[in-house]
């Protein structure tokens, strides 16, 4: 018998694809459900997504964009942690493979510190991988040339070492690929895979879920069974709310199938529904 209480919830942490959104679409009843409830105040919402193929600014667009009223905070991206683990670091000369629009927020976010974004195998100090949808062969060559002159595997073709000491990898998250209408994408765990498979390249961290530290803003804001994450997938929705100790609303309307449930072998959801509006508020 599940012991989610709806009386004690006061704020719903959503996905997006999947969950509010199919690709471009907003999933109608479900997007109600958020406007109805955020309108008359019962509960706050905030939006995590894993997927950095867009800023912030974009998602809030999109989010706008189907009558959603929101604001910046209600946004909860790897691209903050990736902004606050440089800023930790001291970093100031990283390669970022991303999109043109994720590089210029990172840069304008990162500008108070004076960081330097691009390739630049003698300073770079971190490389880092988002889901880059504009990703081309000469990205993925720079980011295994620098971990060939910079953390080895270059003795065999003769490439010269540059001094600095290992360079820093990470990745903005662990998914290996994005729902859409046309079925999964490749997605960051693919593009890893990609690289693994060249030269042995593994990055020191992964953001995103299933990594609590997303959650983080809401946590200083609420207790912990007032929170519940909403999602469609099991191994990194299910497991940041497992992760943070909080409530886990699997909804049916994105990559999990009832069959899936069946097979899966951890704790069961708190609850389960075919679109998030199916969540019984009585
Ligand atoms: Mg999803």
């Amino acid at each position: 018998m599940s012991k989610f209480d709806i009386r004690k919830k006061k704020a719903f942490v959503c996905d997006l694809d999947g969950t509010l959104f199919m690709g471009p679409h907003p999933i109608k009843p479900a997007v109600d459900f958020v406007i109805e409830n955020t309108k008359s105040g019962r509960f706050c919402f905030f939006y995590l997504t894993n997927n950095t193929s867009k800023t912030p600014a974009e998602y809030m667009k999109k989010i706008a964009g189907a009558n959603i009223p929101v604001e910046p905070d209600q946004i909860l991206t790897p691209l903050i942690t990736l902004e606050e683990y440089i800023r930790e670091k001291g970093y100031r000369s990283v390669y970022l493979v991303a999109s043109a629009a994720v590089v210029k927020h990172m840069d304008e976010r990162l500008r108070d510190v004076g960081v330097h974004f691009g390739f630049d195998p003698e300073r770079n100090e971190l490389a880092a991988l988002a889901y880059d949808k504009e990703l081309t062969y000469d990205k993925l060559q720079k980011l295994t040339t620098l971990w060939n002159m910079r953390n080895g595997g270059n003795a065999a073709v003769g490439l010269k070492t540059v001094e600095g000491g290992p360079i820093d990898f990470v990745a903005t998250h662990p998914d290996n690929c994005c729902p859409s209408e046309a079925g999964p994408i490749p997605d960051v765990g693919g593009m890893l895979k990609f690289l693994e498979a060249t030269n042995g390249m593994k990055p020191s961290h992964v953001f995103g879920k299933p990594s609590p530290s997303l959650l983080q803003p809401v946590l200083l804001q609420f207790a912990k069974d007032e929170i519940a994450v909403v999602g469609d997938r099991l191994y990194t929705d299910k497991a940041i709310a497992d992760n943070a100790g909080v409530d886990f609303v699997c909804v049916l309307s994105g990559e999990t199938t009832p069959a899936d449930l069946e097979k899966y072998t951890g704790t069961p959801p708190a609850i389960i529904v075919e679109t998030f509006d199916q969540v019984d508020c009585q």
